[in-house]
C-alpha cells in the first residue's frame, strides 16, 4: 500500500511562476504560510521554461534584469517565509473538508490549505510527447518527461532527445556524473540552445562521454515487464541504430494547457478564470483566488508587475477568510522589517 504524506498550510498556491512566488512573500508579511505546487520540476513558470536568458525591462526598480535572475531574486525574497514546494506534480482536483480545501495531484499527493491561489499562468506546462507506440506503457517506467530527481538515474543507461536548452543542460549534467556515456538524439543538424552549451556538447563527444546522433529521431521503443530496454533510432539516410537504454528523456519542450483546472467549476472566459477585481481577485468559489496570467477581468494586462499587484491584494483577501475576527492594518516593510533579512 502506498502511503502519501499530508501537507497542511494556510495558502496552497498552484503555480511557481513569478506571481505565485511573490504571493509567498506577501503572505509571509501577514504571517500566513504557503505551499506551492507546480507540474514543472523547477520554479519560475514561463520565465524559466521559455525565456530564462532574456532581459526584462519593465520590472519596477530594475532597468534590466534577466528572467532567470528575477526568479532567483523572488525565491530569495520568499525564503525567510519557508514555503513548501511540491514540484513535478499537477494539481488535479479539489474538495472541501471542513475549513480546508484538499487538493490531490496527479501523483496522488494530498495537500490541504484554508485558501487556494491559482497562479497557473497559461496553464500547466505539459510535456510535448512524441507520437510513438508504447510511449504511455513505459511512462515513468523508463520514459521520463521531466528530470525530477537526477541522482536517481546516475547508474542508468541514459538517452536524451531534444535540441533545446533543457535537453542540452541535462545531457551535460549526466555526461559529467554518469559512468555510462549518454546518448543525445536530435532531429536536426543544429541546436536551438545556448552557444556555450552547444560547445560543451561537442567537447563531451570528443572526450567519449557522450554519443551524438544528429539528423536522427527515435522511431520505436522496446522493453519487457514494464522496463525499457532499448530505443531504435533512424537518421535521415534511413540508417538505424539500436541504443541500449533504461532511461529515456524526450525533452521536446512544454505546451501550456488549462488542463484539470478547467473542470473545477470556476467561471471561465476564453480559457482564463474570471475574477472579481473589486474583491481581491476572488473567483466564483469562496476561498479560491486566481492571480497572474491565468485570470481575466475588464482591463486585464498579462504583465508580471500586474500579477505582483494582484498577488498582494489576494493575500489581503485570504487573510480576511483565514482570520475573520482579526483586523489587519497595512504596515510598511520599512517599519516592520522582514525576519531573515538584515
Ligand atoms: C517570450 C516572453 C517574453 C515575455 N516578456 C515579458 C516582459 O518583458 N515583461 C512582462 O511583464 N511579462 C513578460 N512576459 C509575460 C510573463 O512571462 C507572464 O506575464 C508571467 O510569466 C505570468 O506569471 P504567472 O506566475 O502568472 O504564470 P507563469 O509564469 O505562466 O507560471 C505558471 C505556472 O503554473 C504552473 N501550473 C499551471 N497549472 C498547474 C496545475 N494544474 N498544477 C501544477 N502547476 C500548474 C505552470 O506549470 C507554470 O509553471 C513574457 C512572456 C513570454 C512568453
Amino acid at each position: 500500500m502506498q502511503i502519501f504524506k499530508m501537507i497542511k498550510t494556510d495558502i496552497l498556491i498552484i503555480g511557481a511562476g513569478p506571481v505565485g512566488l511573490f504571493a509567498v512573500f506577501e503572505a509571509g508579511l501577514m504571517k500566513l504560510r504557503c505551499h506551492i505546487i507546480d507540474i514543472v520540476s523547477s520554479p519560475g513558470g514561463q520565465l524559466t521554461e521559455l525565456y530564462p536568458k532574456k532581459p526584462i525591462y519593465d520590472i519596477p526598480g530594475y532597468p534590466k534584469i534577466l528572467a532567470g535572475k528575477l526568479i532567483e531574486n523572488l525565491l530569495e525574497q520568499a525564503k525567510p517565509f519557508k514555503p513548501g514546494f511540491t514540484l513535478g506534480e499537477r494539481a488535479d482536483s479539489f474538495k472541501k473538508i471542513g475549513e480546508f480545501f484538499e487538493i490531490t495531484t496527479n501523483m496522488g499527493t494530498k495537500l490541504q490549505g484554508k485558501v487556494i491561489f491559482i497562479a497557473g499562468g497559461l496553464g500547466s506546462m505539459e510535456p510535448r510527447k512524441p507520437k510513438i507506440s508504447l510511449i504511455d506503457k513505459f511512462e515513468r517506467k523508463g520514459i521520463e518527461f521531466y528530470v525530477k530527481n537526477p541522482d536517481a538515474y546516475l547508474d542508468k543507461k541514459i538517452s536524451i532527445s531534444g535540441g533545446g536548452d533543457s535537453a542540452l543542460d541535462w545531457a551535460i549534467y549526466f555526461s559529467k556524473k554518469c559512468k555510462n556515456p549518454i546518448n543525445l538524439i536530435h532531429r536536426s543538424k543544429s541546436f536551438r540552445a545556448n552557444k556555450d552549451s552547444v560547445d560543451k556538447i561537442f567537447e563531451l563527444k570528443k572526450g567519449g562521454k557522450l554519443n551524438l546522433y544528429l539528423d536522427s529521431e527515435v522511431v520505436s521503443i522496446d522493453g519487457e515487464n514494464d522496463h525499457l530496454n532499448s530505443l531504435s533510432v533512424k537518421d535521415r539516410n534511413e540508417t538505424k541504430y539500436k541504443l541500449d537504454t533504461d532511461c529515456w528523456f524526450p525533452l521536446f519542450g512544454l505546451v501550456p494547457k488549462l488542463g484539470p483546472l478547467g473542470n473545477w467549476g470556476l467561471d471561465l472566459e476564453r480559457n482564463a478564470i474570471k475574477v472579481d477585481n473589486t474583491n481581491n481577485y476572488s473567483t466564483n468559489i469562496k476561498g479560491i483566488f486566481a492571480i497572474g496570467d491565468i485570470n481575466t477581468y475588464e482591463g486585464k494586462l498579462k504583465l508580471i508587475l500586474c500579477g505582483f499587484h494582484e498577488a498582494t491584494l489576494a493575500v489581503h483577501g485570504a487573510y480576511k477568510i483565514i482570520h475573520p475576527d482579526k483586523k489587519k492594518n497595512l504596515k510598511y516593510t520599512t517599519i516592520q522589517g522582514v525576519t531573515g533579512f538584515d
